[in-house]
């Protein structure tokens, strides 16, 4: 049976969701790097998400879906499936407004993910991200409780959430040449072509997604929506198996292009990140960036933003994925 698709979100509805998230999400500061500038040949802007409640932007979307259902839904809970920052995101969201929130997560989640979203107060619920289907198991656990289930990126309250990510960004820098927005299942590259296209019409919004799961480009390639095998990348935030039948038009409408890098191209950019800005990313955070550097040719001179999206990964594991990459090139 094919489920009626929810109408995309126009930019009113994302100044709608700046004003819902007025006293709960972070106006995070946009930095620059000279060095950066200096590889690049252009003017980066970074959208510090990193520095977003619960690590990453995830909250911006989770929070405005929270506060847009109705009371009496609202009050019976919300239901997440979620590789992680999501579920951080909607869990902080249902503690803030007071609400329960029970959370699937793969056994494999990052176990400081995992972690934080049971600090939160919400309950998880572990799968077999590689046999079972989270989308099942979350419309089961939110039928039986009469919950609302929050979609990771497939909404278009979580989507005009987003958005307003880019909004911010944009409303500091004013117009800029190109945005680089990391890409999983296109809820915050959504967000950010309709952002963008309202704000700076001139701006060409970039999609980044992992090389090992270059689904988002197949899709806009053939113009529907093409859908891969679980892709193995050190961007867990972003190794979604297809992009959403709610994101897909509007990327298509909205982005100039997509992109990719690997996970050495994401390691080299922690490295960079942590030691020349103070700035702790996660390897799906780091997307954009790494995307800057390999498009510079056709960069120079420009005015390029960059939405760094999360900083939740283990200290350990950041520390291993860097030094391993170093050890390797000396
Ligand atoms: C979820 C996530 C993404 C991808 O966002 P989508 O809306 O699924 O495209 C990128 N970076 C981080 C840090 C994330 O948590």
């Amino acid at each position: 049976m094919q489920q009626d698709i929810p109408p995309a979100p126009a930019f009113a509805d994302i100044l709608a969701a700046r004003e819902r998230l007025a006293p709960h999400a972070h106006r995070t500061p946009v930095l620059t790097s000279r060095s950066f500038d200096a590889l690049a040949g252009a003017q980066v802007f970074f959208k510090c998400e990193t520095f977003q409640r619960g690590g990453a932007f995830k909250f911006r979307g989770a929070m405005n879906a929270v506060l847009s259902l109705p009371a009496e839904v609202r009050a019976r809970g919300v239901v997440a499936y979620s590789s992680g920052n999501h579920a951080q995101g909607l869990a902080y969201a249902a503690k803030l407004a007071g609400v329960p929130a029970a959370i699937v997560m793969p056994q494999d989640a990052p176990a400081l993910k995992v972690a934080a979203t049971r600090g939160y107060g919400a309950e998880v619920v572990s799968y077999d991200r590689y046999t079972e289907s989270r989308e099942e198991i979350g419309a089961a656990l939110a039928a039986g409780r009469g919950a609302a289930l929050i979609p990771p990126f497939d909404h278009p309250d979580v989507i005009a959430g987003q958005g307003t990510a880019t909004a911010e960004l944009l409303e500091e820098t004013g117009p800029l040449d190109a945005l680089f927005v990391p890409l999983g299942g296109g809820g915050l590259l959504a967000g950010a072509g309709i952002a963008a296209q309202a704000m700076a019409p001139g701006c060409q919004v970039f999609g980044v997604e992992p090389e090992a799961g270059n689904d988002g480009q197949m899709s806009l390639a053939k113009g529907e929506i093409v859908g891969i095998a679980v892709p193995r990348s050190i961007a867990d935030g972003a190794i979604v198996t297809s992009l959403g039948r709610c994101t897909f038009p509007v990327i298509r409408q909205t982005v100039a292009g997509i992109e990719t890098a690997s996970d050495a191209e994401l390691v080299a950019m922690m490295g960079f990140f942590a030691e020349r800005m103070k700035l702790y990313v996660e390897p799906t955070g780091c997307l954009g960036a790494a995307a800057v550097l390999k498009r510079a040719a056709d960069l120079q001179g420009k005015r390029v933003g960059v939405i760094l999206s999360g900083g939740n990964v283990d200290l350990a594991r950041f520390a291993q994925l860097v030094l391993e990459a170093r050890e390797a090139e000396a």
